[in-house]
């Protein structure tokens, strides 16, 4: 068992049992379902738009290699930089490199969960700069010393009194109040000082949208249109798999994405950038590059099975459906993107050993493949994985001999039922004996949290034999 199975059944264990956590999750999630739901339907036909989506994303994927061409030529010709990085480490030091020759000693962030997965704001912070999120939920995990909770609500797990709380100790002379409003005013205040002192923004993408030659990002908050015009350098870094190719495509990828994210019509800022100012612009920045990431992304374009994982346009809604995710919370995953999505990918994009656990925790009750807005059968890539950890001979050796014999016994109907009338004969003769349910082995699981089951005095098989004779 891996260092991070291990935590992650402990940290599982100890959310579980939160109930404050629960309850905090619970509220959270409540709104963002009736949100949703309402948000659905303002749509003349929510499934006709799924479907687009999904057509759309599939497109974008099929031509990725041309459409991203065609994307880095309207922005070079504009006077933008594109740099394809093959991975984490190949786009921090593009990014670190852009940031020196620049002198840049402040930078502020917009959301972008790429720079989480590339590990960026260390790499910078270790060159003397300051970085900040200016995402208002990023902000307060970037003051608690976390990683975001959620991909679309970073701070969803803490409640207003700990906000207070974190405000009152970090910006003590911005304080007015502590309404929800006040708050967000507060952060605001604080925010505006690094805002005019950055020489640097760096934002994410939503999509890039190829006929245009244009960068797309939808927020709610402003801090990305600030992000993005006000310091003299813009980066922007993205996945290759938001490529969409046409600019008509946003017609029904913005109102999807904002209507699953968060239930709103369309999100309160939807931009356009698609490249440095021009003589005739008095806003933007003068500098302007766009880093492709590929960090693993090519390697599930390669796998069939695992290729439409890209489609994904990070709307957070499988989380949010995850019965695992609602119980165990997102920190618990420590992987940058959690739930469902986030055990999907990351066994591709890191590795089966460290990651591969992550596609256990699923009870494949498929609530995640209804909600997807581009219908990724998240299910089935869950299984895939399971099926590529065991391949890579990661299963425990019990296991193994389990399944085994499982095979054997169900592959004759008498096996299976002398090995089904000695289970129960043994469980029954250890049960009557006073042996613990606690010590029953891999059932032991079960019995930790619920009562032990009456073991059945009939089988299924003779329950029906009684009922229907021999049919
Ligand atoms: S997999 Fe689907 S539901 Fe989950 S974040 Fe991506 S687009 Fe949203």
């Amino acid at each position: 068992m891996s260092r991070l199975s291990e935590e992650f059944l402990v940290s599982a264990a100890h959310k579980s049992a939160d109930l404050t956590h629960r309850s905090t999750i619970k509220r959270n999630i409540s709104s963002y379902d009736a949100a949703v739901a309402k948000g659905k339907t303002r749509f003349a036909d929510f499934e006709a738009a799924r479907a687009r989506a999904a057509q759309v994303k599939s497109e974008g994927i099929r031509n990725l290699a041309s459409l991203l061409e065609t994307f880095e030529s309207k922005i070079i010709a504009r006077g933008g930089h594109v740099y394809w990085a093959e991975n984490s480490e190949d786009a921090r030091q593009y990014i670190c490199d852009v940031a020196q020759r620049n002198q840049v000693k402040t930078v502020v962030k917009s959301k972008s969960m790429v720079t989480e997965e590339i590990h960026l704001s260390p790499a910078l912070e270790k060159l003397g700069m300051k970085v900040w999120e200016t995402d208002l939920g990023e902000l307060i995990v970037q003051l608690r010393h976390e990683p975001p909770y959620h991909i679309v609500t970073p701070a969803m797990h803490l409640t207003r009194e700990q906000i207070r709380d974190l405000f009152r100790e970090q910006m003590p002379d911005d304080m007015t109040g502590e309404t929800h409003q006040e708050l967000v005013a507060t952060a605001r205040r604080f925010l505006r000082r690094a805002f005019f002192a950055a020489e640097m923004g760096i934002s994410g993408a939503n999509f890039l949208v190829a006929d245009a030659g244009l960068v797309a990002i939808s927020t709610n908050e402003g801090n990305g249109r600030l992000t993005t015009s006000l310091p003299r350098v813009h980066v922007v870094v993205t996945g290759i798999e938001k490529v969409i190719p046409r600019l008509q495509d946003l017609g029904v990828l913005w109102p999807v994405l904002a209507a699953t994210g968060t239930g709103q019509p369309i999100t309160t800022y939807s931009t356009l950038i698609g490249g440095p100012t021009t003589a005739d612009e008095i806003d933007g920045p003068e500098e302007f590059h766009v880093v492709l990431v590929d960090n693993g992304r090519t390697e599930v374009l390669a796998d069939k099975a695992q290729q439409e994982l890209l489609r994904c346009i990070r709307c957070g809604a499988c989380l949010n459906i995850c019965p695992v995710y609602r119980q165990v919370g997102g920190h618990t995953y420590q992987s940058t993107y959690p739930g469902p999505i986030g055990s999907a990918l990351m066994p591709i994009f890191q590795s089966q050993q460290e990651y591969g656990h992550l596609s256990y925790a699923c009870s494949l009750c498929t609530a995640c493949n209804s909600v997807c807005p581009v219908k990724i059968k998240l299910s089935d890539h869950l299984l895939e994985n399971r099926r590529e950890y065991v391949a890579e001979g990661n299963a425990k050796i019990s296991e193994k001999i389990g399944f085994s014999l499982f095979r054997w016994a169900a592959m004759s109907s008498t096996r299976f039922a002398l090995f089904g009338w000695i289970g129960r004969k043994t469980l029954r003769a250890g049960l009557a004996m006073g042996i613990s349910p606690h010590a029953l082995g891999p059932l032991a699981n079960w019995t930790k949290y619920r009562a032990m089951m009456d073991v059945p005095k009939d089988s299924f098989r003779d329950l029906w034999r009684k009922q229907n004779g021999n049919h």
